[in-house]
């Protein structure tokens, strides 16, 4: 018995009276499941393209995993695909969180269930459920590892710090700054803690398209002009790949390793924070962000509700996107054996 699981579901939404006591399916078994990717900015969007498939193939549905390496039309167009070919749920990390809602409302229309993976889509009522790690609280064990940090390595205060956030596109690129900001303006403001550029708001800091060049281009620029004669202690980066250039540039313009913090875990990185270099990442265990989608989309499947655990934090500018969060641990030299301990591609590299 099928049941369409939204306003004018391709079931057309009608019982069957015949089904007695048994439970009345979502969907069929088999559906297409479509998994619209963003661009291989990192390391976690790699993986998750991989855990996907074989997880969405395991419960026996029919997966469409793409990226949108070329950008968000070609995202646009790929949901657009993805609900013509008959797909019950979408799950889409966005490029440009603003950007889909036209492509996201057909997908409604066609009743179809839509889910926003890692990156909350933004503007438009077409989203149904949001499944990510806790942003604001990445950004806060950011900033306390900044601080941490500093402390351990470079002596008693003030610390000259530089800021660095992620791509304005990307909806949790604001999330991931403010935590960390919460935990830091303070600390410039009394003066511990001196952004010797002066840059600090979001607009000033932001890396578009999460790339690497960009961050070292900008620190390159920053360092020649601001630090020719004092030094930098430390950095706020949003992730791995944009903390990497960042200690690229600093060792170009030959300057003393500072204190600079990641995100996603990547091998270099953890291999840099293990030899004393990067300061800290962060672990989103993507296994349990897929496993969590996919347990949700299994859910829906078998006509029951989606598990939900916070109802106020994701507020998309239309609605409030009812969300299931994971929570994000910090890594430093000092716990990242013991973080990654049940990672059988990670712990290794913290064996020395
Ligand atoms: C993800 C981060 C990642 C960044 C760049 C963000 O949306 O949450 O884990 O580092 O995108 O790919």
């Amino acid at each position: 018995v099928l049941t369409g699981c939204g306003d004018g579901g391709r079931e057309g939404g009608t019982t069957d009276a015949g089904a007695g006591a048994e439970e009345e399916a979502g969907f069929a078994a088999d559906a297409t499941i479509g998994v619209a990717l963003p661009q291989k900015t990192s390391e976690n969007w790699v993986l998750a393209e991989e855990l996907f498939n074989e997880g969405l193939r395991e419960a026996g549905f029919e997966p469409i995993v793409q990226f949108a390496n070329g950008g968000v039309t070609e995202q646009q167009n790929q949901i657009q695909a993805m609900v013509e070919q008959g797909a019950e749920v979408i799950v889409v990390g966005a490029i440009d969180g603003s950007q889909l809602g036209t492509q996201l409302e057909a997908a409604k229309d066609g009743g179809a269930y839509v889910i926003a993976y890692d990156r909350l889509v933004k503007n438009t009522e077409a989203v149904d459920l949001y499944v990510a790690f806790d942003n604001f609280q990445v950004g806060v064990l950011q900033g306390t590892a900044l601080l941490e940090g500093l402390a351990e390595r470079k002596g008693e205060g003030p610390y000259n710090i530089e800021l660095i956030a992620g791509s304005p596109d990307d909806a949790n690129s604001t999330p991931f700054f403010e935590g960390a900001m919460s935990v830091l303006q303070p600390r410039i403001d009394d003066g511990t803690l001196v952004v010797v550029s002066g840059q600090t708001t979001f607009e000033q800091v932001a890396t578009q398209g999460w790339k690497a060049e960009n961050a070292q281009r900008r620190m390159d620029t920053i360092l020649s002009g601001s630090y020719a004669d004092t030094e930098l202690h430390g950095v706020l980066s949003p992730n791995d790949t944009l903390g990497r250039a960042a200690l690229t540039a600093v060792a170009q313009a030959g300057k003393e390793t500072p204190v600079v913090t990641g995100q996603d875990s990547e091998v270099e990185s953890v291999k840099s924070i293990v030899a004393g270099e990067q300061y800290s990442t962060i672990y989103k265990d993507t296994r349990e962000l897929v496993a969590q989608t996919i347990a949700t989309i299994k859910a829906l499947q078998a006509g029951e509700e989606a598990d939900v655990n916070d109802t106020e934090s994701y507020d998309n500018g239309v609605k409030v996107v009812p969300a299931y969060l994971l929570t994000p641990l910090i890594v430093t030299q000092e716990n990242a054996a013991e973080v990654y301990e049940n990672d059988e591609s990670l712990f290794p590299l913290t064996q020395g």
